[in-house]
């Protein structure tokens, strides 16, 4: 489920924040800023699925071009606040995914015999003993 997530720039991470679930940081207790709606990285996943056709992680990630452009709208989140923070709604530009596929049909249809060559590639070498 979408829940909220608070944006903390903590004392001890060096000028790079971190984004959490909750208002309190539980390393150095300050307070963040609240940073709209997130999901997790599971939810983030699925997304990746849906909209591509592709399972999220495996060795086809790193051979294939890109195939998706963040949502600007919600930058990637898949969903926008109302009333700040109060509720969200999903994201009406991408549908909620937060991903908009740059491929056409056809080219994607390419893209999925491909990645499931080198899907099943990586699995015969792991298969035959490394
Ligand atoms: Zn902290
Ligand atoms: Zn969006």
């Amino acid at each position: 489920m979408p829940h909220r997530v608070w944006k903390h720039e903590c004392p001890d991470c060096e000028g790079k924040s971190k984004t959490l679930g909750v208002e309190r940081c539980p390393d150095c207790g300050t307070l963040g800023e609240f940073d709209g709606w997130g999901c997790t990285g599971i939810e983030m996943m699925g997304r990746y699925q849906r909209v591509t056709g592709l399972p999220p992680i495996g060795p086809h990630r790193k051979h294939l071009p890109p195939l998706t452009l963040r949502c600007y709208d919600c930058q990637g989140r898949g969903m926008v606040d109302v009333n700040h923070g109060e509720r969200y709604r999903y994201c009406p530009s991408c549908m909620g995914t937060g991903l908009f596929l740059i491929r056409t049909p056809e080219e994607m249809e390419e893209i999925r015999c491909q990645a499931q060559e080198i899907i099943r590639r990586a699995r015969e070498e792991n298969d035959g003993g490394g």
